[in-house]
């Protein structure tokens, strides 16, 4: 099983590290959005310097393009967008079920290519082979994402989300089996007894890989290729009770970890994770898929026992010139700060607020150069990031509710 320290605890909330095959994520954390196995505008050594620590893929777009079998050969997905540290994928289910002329049975869905609209079928199956494929050391389940928020279309969505997970459990064991049984079974159990003793910073390379000469580097030999674990996707929407059965389920299950999807606003998010997490096991870790746009998804989740974050809100803003500051978000292709001379945020120590002023952002983006997309997007995911290590501070220090109360009030003061 995935392992997961928990190092304290405040009501629901936890600091903890999952120790993935590629390093340690320390917990609460937020993840960053890979979605094409890159960070739109930024490199992974600007992710580094930030202070990402994991990345998550997306397996739809990775299945268009450029195609598992090629990320199998580059050595997985760690190695092919040289991250080497904690990697997630999820199912694609939300992107395809986001598309149009999507037909749905109990086997999987159809869907037509978002780009040369070829037919194309995704089942649990297919998804845990893909994941398996692009070899994050974090996969999430295939679900099926409710047409509407009426209550029927919402259990509809949870009951073959349900069915579609004992697929993935039986299709992911199948094929983690297939591959012990290629002779690998000894670097297998190597690998578990090393996971407990050796301790991995977040961003080194596989540590088994290190030890393998350039030449071993290709999938078939890359050491941490039996290590992928998988994460069951509670679903319900707003309906606690659809969200406690939903819960229930996936814990009997027994995966590694759990997604919980389909939210999409912070309102009653305090009262449905309540409901999941009080439910879910304590000493497994617990993904809030998609939300991490607004700074108070991040307090509420944390504080309701979420450990990791994604969203791709952060980056997509800044690439639009919204940029996070502690007094809420501007726009910095306003006219106020054609001559502003002092850095987004003083205290900032991200590579932006470090080097550069508003004035210049200003520019950048009023001319359109694509510097403006890269420093703006070091500077959001940076803020996120920071956030959600501050949260985790301040539970280590006891002082979460007074950062959450200056932070919140501060940023949504004119609201
Ligand atoms: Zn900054």
């Amino acid at each position: 099983m995935l392992k997961f320290d928990i190092i304290k605890t405040e009501g629901l909330a936890r600091v903890g590290v999952i120790h993935t095959p590629h390093g340690d994520i320390k917990t609460p954390a937020f993840v960053g959005a890979a979605t094409r196995a890159t960070v739109k505008a930024l490199t992974m050594q600007e992710m580094r310097g930030l202070g990402s620590q994991a990345i998550l893929a997306n397996t739809y777009h990775l299945i268009l393009r450029p195609g598992t079998e090629l990320i199998k050969s580059a050595g997985g997905l760690a190695n092919f967008c040289s991250w080497h540290g904690p990697t997630f994928t999820d199912s694609g289910g939300f992107q395809i079920f986001s598309l149009p002329d999507v037909s749905i049975s109990e086997h999987g869905v159809k869907f037509k290519s978002h780009i040369d609209g070829a037919s194309l079928e995704m089942t649990p199956e297919s998804s845990m082979q893909a994941q398996w494929a692009i070899g994050a050391d974090i996969h999430m389940a295939f679900d099926h994402l409710a047409k509407s928020d009426s209550y029927d279309d919402m259990k509809e969505a949870m009951l073959r989300t349900h069915a579609w997970l004992d697929r993935c459990v039986t299709e992911h064991e199948r094929i983690r089996e297939s591959l012990i049984g290629k002779g690998d079974r000894n670097t297998f159990s190597k690998g578990i007894s090393e996971r407990g003793s050796a301790r991995v910073s977040a961003l080194a390379p596989c540590r088994r890989a290190r030890a393998t000469r350039p030449e071993e580097k290709v999938f078939g030999q890359d050491p941490c290729r039996l290590e992928q674990y998988l994460y069951a996707i509670v679903q319900g929407g707003t309906f606690n009770d659809l969200r406690a059965e939903s819960a229930e389920y996936c814990k009997s299950n027994d995966p590694d970890g759990f997604g919980i999807g389909g939210v999409f606003t912070a309102d009653g998010m305090d009262e449905m994770l309540k409901t999941v997490n009080s439910i879910l096991p304590d000493d497994k870790p617990r993904h809030l898929l998609g939300m991490g746009q607004e700074p108070v998804d991040l307090f509420i989740g944390a504080e309701y026992g979420c450990d990791t974050f994604d969203c791709v809100g952060p980056t997509r803003m800044a690439r639009n010139g919204s940029l996070y500051t502690k007094d809420g978000r501007i726009n910095i292709k306003n006219a106020q700060y054609t001559h502003d001379f002092t850095p987004l945020e003083d205290d900032c120590d991200c590579e932006c607020c470090k080097n550069y002023t508003k004035a210049y952002l200003h520019h950048l983006f009023k001319t359109n150069e694509i510097t403006a997309k890269v420093l703006a997007s070091i500077h959001n995911e940076h803020f996120i990031v920071k956030t959600v290590d501050n949260i985790r501070e301040s539970l280590l220090n006891d002082t979460f509710q007074d950062y959450k109360t200056a932070f919140l009030s501060r940023y949504y003061k004119s609201l």
